[in-house]
C-alpha cells in the first residue's frame, strides 16, 4: 500500500495506530527515530517535527542545530512486532532546514536528487540486495558471544541448520511489512544465513534495506539470538556481504533484458564500465568501517579485483544466468554496514556516467580471479579494490566525482569522521600483536 498524506491518516486512525516512529539515518546510515503520539501526525505532515541536529553524527554544529523531520507518508507501514493494540507505525521522513529547504546531510536527499537526475535521463533504477547475517548465541547476561547458533552449512537443511525457525519468523514479519519474499537460506559459515526480497526502485530499496535489518535484529533478538551484518566477524571463514542487484528500466521495460543468449546490451555495458571505473572512489561508502577490508581482503567469495564476469564469483561485478528476462548485474563488494542511500546514491551515478561517456568495457574475465599472476593481472589491465579503509579514504578524498555527488557537507563530514576512525584503529594494540610479538 501506498498512501498520501490523507490516506495516512486516515489509516491511522482506522487502524488504531497510537504512536508513530518518524525515522532516518545518520550519515553512517545508522537508524535514528523520534516517536510522536499519531495525533501529532498532521503538525508533522505540515511543520515537521524539530530536533537537535548536534547530537546525530556528521548532521550539524550546536550554533546551528535545529533540524526538521517531514514523513514520507507513502512509507506508512505497522511494526508488526509491536503491541497490536494502540499499535505503533513507522514513517520514513525527509530533513529539511529552518528555512523549508532540503538539509543537504540527508543522505535519503542525496539519493532522492540522483533518481531524479536518472529519472530525467528517462531511466528508472531498480535495486535488489541480498544482505548476509551471522546469528550468534547470547550469553547468560544476554550478551553476544561469538559462538555461531549452528554448524551448518551452505543450503543445509534443519536440524543441522538451527536457524530455520528464526528466518521463518523474519520472512513473515517482512511479509507483514509488505516486503516480497522470494528466497531464504543458510550460507556458507557456521551461523550464517541469507533472506532475499524483491526488488523496487531504488528509493525503496534503500529504505527496505534498513527496515531488512533492523526487522533480522528485532526477531532474532526475541529468540534469544543476536544477528550481527558485521562483514567479517570470523577469521579464516566466509563473511557477509551485500550483494546489488540492478537493473535500467526506461519506459517500463528493462533494458539490461537481452533477446541474443545472456550477452548484455550495449547500455549495460557502459553502466558496467562506469561502476568499474568508480569503484575505487565510492569503495570507502560501500565498505565504511576497517573490518570491511577485512572480507575483501580474504576471498571467500567476496571480490577484490576490479573485473566482470558472466559467471564467476570472484570478480567484482557478476552477470547471473537469467531466463526469465530479468537481466540484472551483480555488484559484489558493498557490505550491509554502508549508509545505503548514499551507497546506491553513488553506484547509480558512476554507471551512468559510464552511460553518458559511452565508456568502453574490458572484456569479460572468465579465469578464477583469486589465482591470477602479477603478470596476468597486468595483461587484462586488471586493478584491486583497496586494501584499508585508509586506502579508501584516501582515493575517496581525492575523488571530485564523489563530492559532485554526496555535496561538499557530506563528503567533508564524512572524511573527517571516518579518517578518526581509522586513527583510533590504527592507534590501539590488538589481541594478534600482543600474541605474536609480545
Ligand atoms: N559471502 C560472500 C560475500 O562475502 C558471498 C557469497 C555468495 O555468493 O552468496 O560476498
Ligand atoms: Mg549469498
Ligand atoms: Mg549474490
Amino acid at each position: 500500500m501506498s498512501f498520501n498524506k490523507l490516506g495516512a491518516l486516515r489509516f491511522v486512525e482506522e487502524n488504531d495506530v497510537k504512536f508513530v516512529k518518524l525515522q532516518f539515518c545518520d550519515m553512517f546510515g545508522h537508524m535514528k527515530n523520534i516517536s510522536i503520539p499519531s495525533k501529532q501526525l498532521p503538525k508533522a505532515f505540515e511543520e515537521g517535527i524539530a530536533f537537535d541536529a548536534s547530537s546525530i553524527d556528521g548532521f550539524g554544529v550546536i550554533e546551528d542545530s535545529e533540524l526538521f523531520l517531514f514523513p514520507d507518508p507513502t512509507t506508512l507501514c505497522i511494526l508488526p512486532w509491536r503491541p497490536q493494540h494502540a499499535r505503533v507505525a513507522r514513517l520514513f521522513c525527509d530533513i529539511k532546514t529552518g528555512d523549508g529547504n532540503p538539509f543537504l546531510g540527508d543522505s535519503r536527499y542525496i539519493l532522492r536528487r540522483t533518481f531524479e537526475r536518472a529519472k530525467n535521463m528517462g531511466y528508472i533504477f531498480n535495486v535488489g540486495a541480498e544482505c548476509e547475517f551471522f546469528l550468534f548465541k547470547t550469553d547468560q547476561e544476554g550478551k553476544p558471544t561469538l559462538n555461531p547458533s549452528d554448524r551448518a552449512t551452505y543450503f543445509d537443511s534443519a536440524p543441522m541448520d538451527q536457524g530455520e525457525n528464526t528466518r521463518r519468523e523474519i520472512c513473515l514479519t517482512l511479509e507483514q511489512m509488505g516486503f516480497e519474499i522470494e528466497s531464504s537460506h543458510h550460507e556458507s559459515a557456521y551461523g550464517q544465513h541469507e533472506i532475499d526480497f524483491k526488488y523496487d526502485n531504488v528509493i525503496q530499496s534503500a529504505d527496505n534495506i534498513l527496515s531488512f535489518k533492523s526487522v533480522v535484529k528485532t526477531i532474532a533478538g526475541r529468540n534469544g539470538l543476536y544477528a550481527s551484518f558485521m562483514p567479517k566477524p570470523l577469521s579464516l571463514t566466509s563473511g557477509s556481504g551485500m550483494h546489488i542487484n540492478m537493473s535500467l528500466f526506461k519506459d517500463g521495460e528493462n533494458i539490461f533484458n537481452t533477446q541474443i543468449g545472456n550477452e548484455l546490451p550495449l547500455v549495460a555495458k557502459y553502466f558496467i564500465a562506469g561502476i568499474l571505473s568508480h569503484i575505487k572512489e565510492i569503495c570507502a561508502v560501500t565498505n565504511p568501517i576497517v573490518n570491511s577490508y577485512k572480507r575483501l581482503s580474504s576471498e571467500f567469495e567476496a571480490p577484490k579485483h576490479i573485473a566482470w564476469s558472466y559467471k564467476n564469483r570472484s570478480c567484482l561485478i557478476r552477470v547471473p544466468y537469467t531466463t526469465k528476462g530479468y537481466n540484472r548485474i551483480e555488484l559484489r563488494s558493498p557490505d550491509s554496514t554502508c549508509n545505503p542511500y548514499l551507497t546506491l546514491a553513488l553506484i547509480l551515478s558512476a554507471g551512468l556516467d559510464g552511460v553518458e561517456k559511452k565508456l568502453e568495457l574490458m572484456p569479460a574475465l572468465t579465469q578464477n580471479a583469486y589465482t591470477l599472476t602479477e603478470e596476468e593481472l597486468k595483461h587484462y589491465t586488471i586493478d584491486l579494490l583497496p586494501q584499508t579503509l585508509n586506502e579508501a579514504l584516501h582515493i575517496m578524498q581525492g575523488s571530485e566525482f564523489v563530492k559532485s555527488i554526496l555535496g561538499e557537507h557530506l563528503f567533508n563530514n564524512y572524511l573527517v569522521s571516518k579518517t578518526q576512525e581509522w586513527n583510533i584503529y590504527n592507534q590501539t594494540i590488538h589481541d594478534w600483536e600482543v600474541r605474536t610479538y609480545l
